[in-house]
């Protein structure tokens, strides 16, 4: 035992994780109207019918949630046909990829993700003493030989966003099939679809045919970018023995009594995110097309967001866009740690944001 030592000291590695930064969501003084565009929200906010739910569970919050979230399980399993008992909810799907990789990770694990993917994996997988390893992308877009090539005896889980943020690129599901058929059985493969519902594209797939029919597969999904980020809900699909593992680790009441409440209505109001899909569907085609046209390269995105790319010149780097879209009101993502120093990552955003942020870009470029 360390017992000269004179306080507490983390776990080795602990203290070479770099903290997650999460998007702005403030502008500089002075700026009245703000158009958070950061953080991949909706931007026709929550359903209402889950904004009721948890005014009415206000009343109710002496009391302990489920700790099971059987009837929002259940109202999951209704809507995407599946067996509720092979569902876990999540304090936000960030927490159940954490329980993933501190369930199945231990020091001298490698796990896998590529290079452009979100963060919070590397986060997680060093959190759990293991090793990251980050694998190349082609094209800004994950590169399935380029993963399969690197699985070493030592690889225990390939975290794979499908669509990928920043990026917003997707892999289709046949290459997904072609990866797990190539994985070795001992190694667990994540498919994170938290854009799932707004991916318009006939050969993608989130994954639930392929988790449900796998000793090997998870997939997770999200609330978060259908309205209800603040919730923080989060769910996996798949085998029941990782369930069963994940369900020993976990926190016994880690989804809060408001987040069941609302994610129970806002998952059964259809309607509000055929809405949403159909707003980002049109407004994601109309940014791109128009950044394209103002001369930013723009990388094809299937997600609620898109990364932009910035020309090599100071004056009009994403340093100096992004202080110019702050200062009127306009708050994207930088998104330098994810390997993209001259890049911006816009989230689609209401009609009025997305024409302020071209007609304030136009002006930019030109100043
Ligand atoms: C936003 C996001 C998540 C999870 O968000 P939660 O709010 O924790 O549910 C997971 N993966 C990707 C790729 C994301 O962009």
């Amino acid at each position: 035992m360390k017992q000269d030592q004179p306080r507490p000291t983390p776990r080795a590695g602990i203290m070479d994780i770099e903290a997650y930064v999460p998007g702005k969501s403030t502008a500089p003084a002075g700026v009245t109207k703000v158009y958070k565009l950061s953080s991949n929200e909706n931007p026709l906010g929550p359903s209402p019918k889950a904004i009721e739910a948890a005014r009415e569970v206000a009343a109710k919050l002496d009391v302990y949630p489920d700790g099971t979230a059987r009837r929002l399980r259940e109202a999951i399993a209704e809507v995407h046909g599946l067996n509720p008992a092979n569902i876990i909810c999540s304090n936000g799907s960030d927490e159940i990829l954490g329980l993933l990789a501190q369930t199945y990770l231990a020091p001298g694990d490698e796990a896998m993700f590529t290079e452009h993917a979100f963060m919070v994996y590397k986060i997680y997988i060093q959190a759990a003493g293991a090793k990251p390893v980050a694998v190349k992308e082609t094209d800004e877009r994950a590169d399935i030989d380029a993963i399969l090539a690197a699985v070493t005896p030592a690889t225990r889980i390939v975290f794979l966003a499908n669509p990928n943020n920043p990026t917003g690129t997707y892999v289709p599901f046949q290459e997904v099939r072609r990866l797990h058929a190539a994985l070795p059985k001992n190694v667990l493969l994540v498919l994170d679809a938290a854009y799932a519902e707004y991916v318009r594209r006939n050969d993608y797939e989130a994954g639930i045919e392929l988790a449900g029919s796998s000793e090997n597969v998870v997939m997770t999904r999200t609330f978060s970018k259908l309205g209800l980020g603040g919730a923080r809900i989060g769910w996996m699909y798949g085998p029941a023995h990782i369930v069963d593992a994940i369900n020993r680790v976990r926190g016994p009441f880690n989804v809060n009594a408001t987040a069941i409440e609302a994610g129970i209505a806002a998952i059964r109001d259809r309607a509000h995110i055929e809405r949403s899909v159909a707003h980002n569907e049109k407004w994601l085609a109309w940014l791109s097309a128009e950044l394209t046209g103002v001369g930013l390269r723009v990388t094809p995105s299937v997600g609620n967001f898109v990364l932009i790319h910035f020309p090599d010149s100071k004056r009009h780097s994403a340093a100096a866009a992004d202080d110019y879209l702050s200062a009127r009101g306009y708050i994207l993502r930088r998104v330098t740690g994810y390997g993209f120093p001259n890049a911006l990552r816009m989230s689609v955003g209401t009609e009025e944001a997305n024409r302020g942020v071209i007609d304030a870009l136009k002006t930019f470029l030109k100043s």
